[in-house]
């Protein structure tokens, strides 16, 4: 008997426990995994190269006797919920990224999300953390005693020769006895507790962005990753709660970056003016609080739609600067932009200003910020009024941009109609709706009724039952005939909305009961997993 339950998510990563007939225990992991799976190492048939033609692999299909379930890229998947699956041979596909990429989506895809995976003799301190954000969770010993008996001594930040031993590198109980054997597995343990804690943090993809550095195929792998944007998407949280560090060039095609671009450009609808200002962004988010935009707020005053410009995510309206990662990501900052940044924001931008059009785009700008504006307004064949060259916060540019904006009739703040126009992809009628409270801790009503609160840990919009009456379609979740008590599980899901991420707001409909809540998986995550919560509930009203 074998049962994995997995706690915390980040994209493909996750922790969680693998319950077998001997012992409970928590992935990620390294162990000789024999303990736990004595009937492995007799085992035929496990060997299978991961290129194996098809005709080969129909003659010789691994033989599956209970765990680990093998699964190979050329067969069905025989896995079910809650197995461990084993992939032979995969360390073979970490020096040739595209089709460790390949192979990955394809037995992703297949096999049913809440399963354990085991890569055998893969898992060294030097690739685990690519492995685990590839969606990996089980490892032995057998790659690093491989490196033992090669004299090679493992770190986080590759193979050295064993004399590295007693260069004070490392201090652990191995090294302090000259025992080779024992730094390297204990390297190997230490470097998955640090993994596990990035994971519980929600951060992997920070660590990972720094640790592939010292190897370029964990580098393409990672880019390989990003380019397949619609399966990397769909696998991704809608929001955090933590910062998102995007402190490398890879930042700028990661999926949730991407994904927030392209919800500005087609679900995002903005207010009803003719007038645009282009902004800077600025370090302290979200960026109303900072003193530079509440110079800009005081200039500005709403005689214009405020667009800020930024690396990576390329433009945030205004009323979405408390959404993920708007209001959480940080960046080096140096004012100098790359080409690949230009390009990439330039780009976002075109699309929008084509989009929607404005009477007067006012860019209140310098460096790479108005060098992108600058490129977007010639792709588009628009012309941009500059209130500034240098200094946005100066006296003198806030001057120029308040004289820019005398006579511009004042727009109504509707921050509420942007948001939800940009989670839920509907153009939702606010009119009426009074915010209270303190920026950012807003909650909205008609009359005396509340209906909808942000959540100023994410940034995204929290409807009541009210509140829901309001969105036309979409973001619903369809249960049996019950009344769900506390959250609602995956077997109790009939049909969910494809466009449902994890984290996204949800209202779950069954015929006893509607209820309030948060997925904790995608639609397609959902489907294709037969346990676990599907919605962490928050209030249930029966009918
Ligand atoms: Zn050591």
């Amino acid at each position: 008997m074998i049962r994995f339950d997995i706690r915390k998510r980040d994209g493909l990563a996750r922790t969680g426990i693998l319950q077998t007939d001997v012992m409970s225990l928590k992935l990620p992991a390294a162990l000789e995994v024999e303990t736990i799976f004595p009937d492995l190492e007799t085992r035929d048939g496990t060997n299978l190269p991961l290129c194996a033609p098809p005709a080969l692999v129909r003659h010789y299909p691994p033989l599956n006797t209970g765990q680990p379930v093998s699964i190979h890229p050329r067969l069905d998947n025989p896995a079910q919920s809650g197995d461990c699956v084993m992939v032979a041979g995969w360390h073979t596909a970490l020096s040739n990224p595209r089709n460790y990429v390949d192979w990955l989506i394809g037995l992703k895809e297949k096999t049913p999300i809440d399963t354990a995976w085991y890569a055998p003799a893969s898992g060294l301190p030097s690739n685990v953390h690519i492995l685990c954000y590839s969606g990996f969770d089980l490892f032995d010993f057998r790659a690093v005693d491989l490196q033992t008996s090669k004299m090679q001594f493992c770190t986080p930040e590759g193979e050295f020769p064993a004399d590295a031993i007693d260069g004070g590198i490392c201090t652990c109980s191995g090294c302090r006895n000259k025992n080779l054997k024992m730094h390297n597995r204990q390297a190997l343990l230490c470097e998955l507790a640090l993994v596990t804690h990035f994971i519980e943090t929600s951060q992997l993809r920070d660590l990972v962005e720094s640790r592939c550095r010292l190897n370029a195929a964990q580098v393409a792998i990672l880019r390989h990753l990003d380019n397949h944007y619609p399966f990397m998407e769909q696998h991704l949280p809608v929001a955090r709660r933590c910062v998102m560090r995007a402190n490398s060039g890879e930042s700028l095609q990661r999926a949730e970056i991407r994904r927030f671009a392209e919800r500005v450009i087609t679900r995002y609808l903005p207010p009803k003016t003719d007038v645009a200002v282009l902004l800077p962004c600025s370090a302290k988010k979200p960026y109303s609080l900072s003193q530079s935009h509440r110079k800009f707020g005081r200039v500005v005053a709403g005689r214009a739609h405020e667009l800020i410009v930024t690396s990576p995510l390329g433009l945030v309206p205004r009323e979405l600067e408390c959404i993920y990662p708007a209001g959480h990501y940080d960046v080096p900052v140096t004012g100098y932009w790359d080409a690949e940044e230009c390009a990439v924001i330039s780009e976002i931008l075109t699309r929008y200003f084509k989009r929607h059009p404005y009477r007067r785009i006012i860019a209140h700008l310098e460096g790479g910020a108005l060098k992108v504006a600058k490129l977007a307004a010639e792709n588009c064949g628009i012309t941009l009024e500059y209130s500034c060259e240098a200094h946005p916060t100066g006296e003198a540019a806030l001057n120029r941009l308040d004289n820019a904006l005398a006579g511009e009739r004042r727009i109504r703040d509707d921050r509420l109609h942007g948001m939800l126009s940009f989670q839920f992809g509907a153009d939702i009628e606010t009119k009426g709706i009074i915010p209270r409270g303190r920026f950012p801790e807003l909650f909205y009503s008609r009359g005396s009724v509340q209906l909808f609160s942000l959540d100023t840990g994410t940034g995204l919009i929290r409807p009541t039952l009210d509140g829901w009456d309001l969105i036309p379609a979409g973001y619903r979740i369809t249960i049996d005939d019950f009344v769900p008590e506390g959250d609602v599980l995956v077997p109790g899901v009939t049909g969910a909305d494809p466009a449902i991420r994890d984290g996204d707001e949800v209202l779950v409909v069954g015929a006893r009961a509607i209820a309030t809540g948060r997925a904790a998986l995608s639609a397609g995550e959902m489907i294709r997993s037969c346990r676990g919560v599907a919605v962490r509930v928050r209030k249930i009203k029966r009918i």
